[in-house]
């Protein structure tokens, strides 16, 4: 393990990594093959030693990413790997697609052509069809239009069609209505490609399901399950149970820098929101909000101290924040776990999620720069 500043750091398991990624194929029908959604650095984890695991260790094939930088740097981790572009690549760059022979999703017949415009090599594509999310992609109110218009792109000088792909929007509500609602994206997509197959353009790949759809909905007529937030090992939705054992892969710690007794009356942190109404023991953790470990968490947050939890008293600061731990063994050196298990207890990045009304997903992406990423192997 290369050196590096105990201040404050993730740990990201890779064991953690490849035994999530076998859950995840238990979890899919064997003739779906999992893309691994990669963007945003790995969710935060790092893109390089999370790719590289996923593809020498794992035998990934398929990557997703959100952009074209991100598709270039995987590639050079990835060199034998199928790349898929999410979202949108200005079509200036349309060159770059084909020299580094990455898959791009078009949101457009208008965007497909002002691709092949600007491009050199013929581009390969996925077709992305907007089902219900409203985001990206063609819309049409039947399969037979949508299929016409994926006709044309298939039809159209410059570029490859491999694929069309939609992305579901409440897979992972248990809700009648959105249950609903996600069985009728799945069908337009579906029918969308039957109807294809039946003018006979058979497209290699057509595919739906993303983490929420692979615990919930699987699906074996997706030919990719898109897995980002599980491959992580946290939820697509805390409030549903995962019907599969996963592992969160990050975990986030930092040091305790000081420790003193503080008598009532006195205050903690910028703003005196905390004030000790009794003699307390509190200690100074390195990190701060700079290192993406929320403000939000002030005087909620719980850090875990040789297994005890200790709540965190008045404002998160920059760089550092302050704990009570009163009832708990804490010196100046010891390592404190804010993401992470100790013992029998754990705080995952979906907890700390839910405390300040957001989604793991944002917490684990979150954490900064500042942070290294420390990989255990
Ligand atoms: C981010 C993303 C995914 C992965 O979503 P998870 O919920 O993390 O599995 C899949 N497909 C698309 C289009 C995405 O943007």
């Amino acid at each position: 393990m290369k050196p590096y500043l105990k201040r404050a750091w993730a740990e990201v398991s890779l064991p953690a990594l490849r035994k999530n990624i076998e859950t995840i194929k238990k979890l899919c029908s064997g003739g779906t093959q999992i893309m691994a959604v990669v963007k945003a650095d790995g969710y935060g984890h790092g893109e390089e030693e999370i790719c590289r695991c996923l593809a020498v260790d794992c035998g990934i094939r398929y990557f997703a990413v959100s952009n074209l930088d991100e598709a270039v740097s995987v590639r050079k981790f990835c060199p034998e790997s199928e790349i898929l572009i999410l979202g949108y690549t200005p079509p200036e760059y349309a060159h770059q697609i084909a020299e580094y022979n990455i898959i791009q999703g078009i949101v457009s017949t208008e965007y497909a052509k002002a691709l092949v415009n600007s491009g050199t090599e013929k581009i390969r594509c996925h077709v992305k069809i907007d089902t219900g999310m409203g985001r990206i992609g063609l819309k049409h109110d039947t399969p037979q239009e949508c299929a016409d218009e994926i006709k044309q792109l298939c039809n159209m000088e410059g570029l490859s069609v491999e694929g069309i792909y939609t992305h579901f929007s409440v897979a992972d509500s248990d809700s009648p209505e959105n249950v609903a609602y996600t069985d009728r994206q799945e069908k337009f997509i579906l029918d969308t490609y039957d109807e294809l197959c039946r003018q006979g353009i058979r497209l290699p790949h057509v595919h739906f399901m993303n983490s929420a759809a692979c615990c919930y909905r699987n699906n074996p007529r997706s030919t990719l399950a898109r897995a980002g937030i599980i491959m992580y090992g946290l939820h697509p939705d805390i409030s549903l149970d995962i019907p599969a054992e996963l592992t969160p892969v990050m975990e986030l710690k930092a040091v305790i820098s000081h420790v003193k007794t503080v008598q009532k009356g006195d205050c903690i942190s910028y703003g005196r929101t905390f004030t000790a109404d009794r003699e307390m023991k509190i200690a100074t953790v390195t990190i701060g909000y700079a290192d993406g470990y929320s403000r939000l968490l002030s005087s909620k947050g719980e850090i875990l101290v040789h297994g005890k939890r200790c709540r965190i008293v008045g404002r998160v600061c920059m760089d550092q924040l302050m704990i009570d731990v009163t009832d708990a063994e804490a010196a100046a050196g010891d390592i404190v776990t804010l993401i992470g298990r100790e013992g029998d207890d754990i705080i995952t990045a979906d907890e700390l999620a839910s405390i300040y009304g957001t989604i793991g997903y944002e917490v684990v992406c979150g954490i900064s720069k500042r942070v290294p990423r420390i990989y255990i192997e």
